[in-house]
This record gives C-alpha cells, structure tokens and sequence, in this order.
C-alpha cells in the first residue's frame, strides 16, 4: 500500500553503496580515500578524518528509545527542512502529483513543493486556525501525495486538534506530515505514539527549538518502518556529519536540562501574552503552544520599527489573514523586558 505512494523509478531504485554501509571489522581502513594521517584538527576525540555511519544507528536509536517509538521508523535529516525536501522528492511526481498545506503556516512546505515542480494547493485553517477536516477532504485531487499539518502552528502558535490529524489520515490515501516542531513547549503529547498505528502518518520533530541545536542542523522524523527505508535509500550517503551527530547523542543524554529551559521559555511565554495584552498597540495575542507569540497590532509597521530602532527583530508575515501580526519568539527574560518596554512606548 505505502509503496504504491512512492514515485515509480524509486520503487527498486538502487542507492550509492558507500564504502562503510555494510559495517566491516577492520584494524586497517584502506576502502574509502580518506586521510590515514589523521585530521589536522580535532573536535571531541572524534576521528573527523572518517566518514560518519551512512546510517547513523547509535543515533536513530537513542532518538527512538526518547520518542518511545522503534529505531527501524526513525530517520534522520539535515533539519527536518531536509526531510520535508526529500518527502517531495521521494513521492511527488513533478507536474504530476500534488500536496495540500493548511495555511497560514511554516513557508517551507511551500517552498520544497516549488523548487521540486510540485503543485501546493493551499486550504486555510478555519477561524480559530484549526483544520477544517471537511474543506481539506475536499481540496483532495486523485493525485494528492501529501498533507502537510503542523502542531503547534507556525506562525499561530496553536496546536492543532488530534483528532482532526488522525481523521485526515484515516480519509486520504496519501501521507499525513504532522510537523511537531514545537511540541515540546505544547501540553499535549507528541502524535509519535501514533505511527505505529497509522501508517500514513509522518511526524517531524527537529533539534533546533526546544533542544537549542538549531546550529548543528538536526532533524527527524518518526514514520512507517517501509517509508524510512525509501528516505535511507534515496537521502544523501553521508548527510549528517559525524560532528553533528556527536552533538545531538551528547545533548540527548541529558533531557533534563531540555526540560528545565522549556519551563522557563513556557513562564516567560505567558508572562508576555498577558503584559502584550495589557499595551495601547496590541490588539490580540493569539494563544500559543509554542516558544513565540503571533500578535496583531493596531500598526504593526510601526511597531516593527520602533524595535528595529532597538536593534530587535521580530518576524512580519505578509498574508492578508495575519494583517498587522508579528511573530515574536521567546528570548531571555532581559531581551523580552526590552521588548515590552519598547512597545509600551509606540504610540497607538
Ligand atoms: C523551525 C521549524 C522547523 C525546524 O526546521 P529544522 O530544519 O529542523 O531546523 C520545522 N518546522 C517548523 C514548522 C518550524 O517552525
């Protein structure tokens, strides 16, 4: 059934076999022309003069043991931006097949479907930027590939209803992507525990929010064991590097302290809903999962550049839907208090 979704010339595509997919034990390592010498440097006593694990399996294990799901449905990515990019690639026929995204939501999508010749047929959320199940059914063509569902929402901020994602994955034949991007800052639990169960279903998690890692470019996601085999198939040989790899296993063993900062981020998130609220410029705070706040103002060009003038810089969308609403992440506590008494000051 998931192998009718993947593009034709990949069902029995042949990967690059690179030179340590099948793991050897060797003392001497002469198959791969890298530099026997060594690296001229070093990081972490890590041997950067070998290529990585192709299939980074210390990796997806300790991912998988986290998310409580199998090693063998967890697969890896440059940033989940890479897996959104090679679930195009490895699905949608150029010119031929489609995606749905439920906007306003993450540009990405929209993006990785352009640069791969995919059509993106947009369906809004409704107005409390929740899944209208029926309007999506109905934006479905006979080859719709992909629907891309994010929760929590960028930029909204909202979860979206279990339920609904659930109900669109048992209505479509397609795959379901829930990008949980945010979910750690959410009170809800992640749809991983899901996939299990749904076979369409993709969740997308990433290190680059609540895991602090967005340097290292470190994302994954959480799918049928049969979809992950296709992405290690056509994914580039060596595409996260041993330094990244080393870095997320290291971070990943010390949840905790994750957990510590996504309280304070959570604290400081309501802290400035409710003192936004309170400010002559702010007309809605929108409420949020996530680690920022969508706000809408009576003038947010304004507002905007009373800030930049602070040398702070906030995100603008241009949908006519977010007219006057800026995006503001949740920094530290100092920055935050120099955002409020910024927009305290702009004139209404
Ligand atoms: C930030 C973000 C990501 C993360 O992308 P990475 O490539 O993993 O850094 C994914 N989805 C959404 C909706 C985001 O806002």
């Amino acid at each position: 059934m998931l192998e009718e979704l993947i593009r034709p010339h990949l069902r029995n595509f042949q990967p690059y076999v690179s030179a340590r997919s099948e793991t050897v034990e060797a003392r001497i390592f002469l198959d791969a022309n890298e530099l026997s010498a060594g690296s001229p440097i070093s990081f972490d006593g890590l041997a950067l003069n070998r290529y990585p694990d192709p299939n980074q399996l210390r990796l997806r294990t300790k991912l998988a043991t986290l998310a409580g799901v199998s090693a063998d449905s967890v697969f890896v990515g440059v940033g989940s931006d890479e897996i959104i990019d090679l679930l195009f690639r490895l699905l949608c026929e150029p010119s031929i097949d489609s995606a749905v995204i439920l906007e306003p939501t993450y540009g990405v999508y929209r993006v990785a479907a352009e640069l791969n010749g995919v059509e993106a047929a947009g369906v809004e959320l409704d107005d409390d930027f929740q899944i209208d199940v029926e309007k999506t059914l109905r934006a479905i063509r006979n080859r719709t590939k992909l629907i891309f569902c994010c929760s929590p929402n960028n930029p909204t901020g909202n979860l979206l209803r279990r339920e609904d994602i659930l109900a669109l994955c048992r209505s479509f034949n397609g795959i379901v992507v829930a990008d949980e991007a945010y979910v750690e800052f959410a009170d809800a639990a992640s749809l991983a525990g899901d996939v299990a169960s749904t076979n369409n279903l993709v969740v997308l998690r990433t290190l680059s929010k609540a895991w602090g890692l967005a340097g290292i470019r470190l994302g994954y996601s959480i799918a049928n064991p049969v979809l992950v085999e296709y992405l290690l198939r056509i994914k580039s040989p060596y595409n996260i590097s041993a330094v990244a790899s080393s870095l997320a296993l290291t971070t990943l063993e010390i949840p905790g302290a994750v957990q510590t900062t996504v309280r304070e981020v959570i604290g400081e998130r309501e802290r400035i809903a409710r003192e936004l609220n309170e400010l002559p410029v702010v007309r809605q705070v929108f409420p949020s999962d996530a680690n920022f706040l969508l706000a809408r103002f009576t003038d947010s060009r304004r507002a905007f550049s009373a800030l930049l003038a602070r040398g702070i810089v906030v995100r603008r969308r241009g949908e006519p839907r977010l007219r006057d609403c800026l995006r503001i992440t949740v920094g530290t506590a100092e920055e935050n208090q120099l955002l409020l008494n910024t927009l305290s000051e702009v004139e209404a």
